[in-house]
């Protein structure tokens, strides 16, 4: 475990959901920091774990950049170099988006913060998993997931904190996970994540490469069988799973009522509040006009699906669409 994630056990801190990892890293790093800087970065196409983390702490008075993206969702590394000021503490950027899969530039994003001396945050709760993360090779100093991403239990995630790194708990009670985060442990989901990440790692590279080949295999069948569908996101810089395809002429709300029928589950770009659907944040921020945003259908490919899964799929899709 050490090895291939670069994490020693006491670097980790159990939470009960990857929202609350990202609450606890955001708020707790920029709380803990205040004479440092009250300066945040992140960008447009967070979670909202993240995004409506950043606006209370504007409402407590920090300030926050929020990174634009490319078409494939991609943050400028100018953009974020140029955003740094004297009192930036937190540099907090997804690895991979949940909607559009894209996966962004890790990497360099750690050596810029590393390089101005501030700490990097990454939620990697789509990611973990994934793509092979060693936080010292990405100089990550925070890293959220969640379990049942992982296929383990829903109600249990962690949030890596680089040694020697201070913040500050935002929950008030006991003094389990080092005093950092009171509360009774899940420890059946705990253990249950240990488990599932053992078992994802056994079978890491056999694993993607499967979803990779569906992934590939559906983008394609879609291009040449819906031929004014748009695919969003990196074609090859985004999740193994991950297909997120926009439809003109069709409501994203009514293919997913049709492909329920046809005992198809999925999900649209569409954010759904008080019965109305708007087109997610992640699709405005792409630059996707509306009329092909609210048309938007992401699948994810997991481990139980087979070809034969993604030809029924397709058969739909051409039927609903085409037919
Ligand atoms: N961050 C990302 C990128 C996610 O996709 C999700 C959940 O889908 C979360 C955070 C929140 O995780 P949880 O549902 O465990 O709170």
């Amino acid at each position: 475990m050490q090895e291939q994630y670069g994490a020693e056990s006491n670097e980790i801190y159990f939470t009960s959901c990857g929202s609350e990892s990202d609450n606890l890293a955001i708020k707790g790093i920029m709380r803990c920091n205040k004479d440092k800087g009250n300066h945040i970065i992140t960008s447009k196409i967070e979670h909202p774990a993240v995004l409506n983390t950043c606006h209370s702490l504007e409402n407590e008075g920090y300030k926050v950049t929020y990174l634009s993206v490319d078409e494939d969702g991609i943050i400028s590394l100018d953009e974020l170099e140029n955003s740094i000021q004297n009192t930036t503490t937190l540099i907090s950027i997804m690895f991979a988006n949940n909607e559009i899969g894209t996966i962004e530039p890790i990497k360099q994003i750690g050596e810029i913060a590393k390089r101005h001396s501030i700490l990097f945050h990454t939620d990697a709760v789509q990611a973990i998993g994934n793509i092979k993360i060693n936080v010292n090779d990405y100089n990550i100093d925070l890293l959220s997931m969640s379990g049942h991403k992982l296929y383990a239990p829903k109600g249990v995630g962690a949030l890596y904190v680089r040694e020697g790194i201070n913040f500050q708990k935002i929950q008030d009670g006991g003094h389990q996970e080092n005093d950092k985060r009171a509360g009774t442990e899940n420890i059946a989901g705990i253990v249950g994540l240990g488990r599932a990440i053992e078992l994802i790692n056994k079978n890491f590279d056999e694993y993607n490469n499967k979803l990779i080949t569906l992934r590939n295999y559906y983008i394609e069948e879609v291009e040449k069988r819906i031929p004014d569908a748009k695919l969003n996101g990196h074609r090859f810089k985004r999740l193994a799973g991950n297909c997120n395809f926009s439809f003109p002429n069709i409501e994203g709300e009514e293919l997913l009522l049709r492909l329920d029928e046809k005992g198809i589950c999925a999900s649209t770009g569409s954010a759904c509040s008080t019965g109305s659907t708007s087109p997610s944040h992640v699709l405005l921020a792409i630059g996707l006009p509306s009329n092909l945003a609210q048309g938007t259908l992401r699948v994810t490919f997991g481990d139980e699906n087979t070809k034969e899964d993604v030809d029924f799929l397709l058969q739909a899709l051409e039927e609903i669409i085409v037919n």
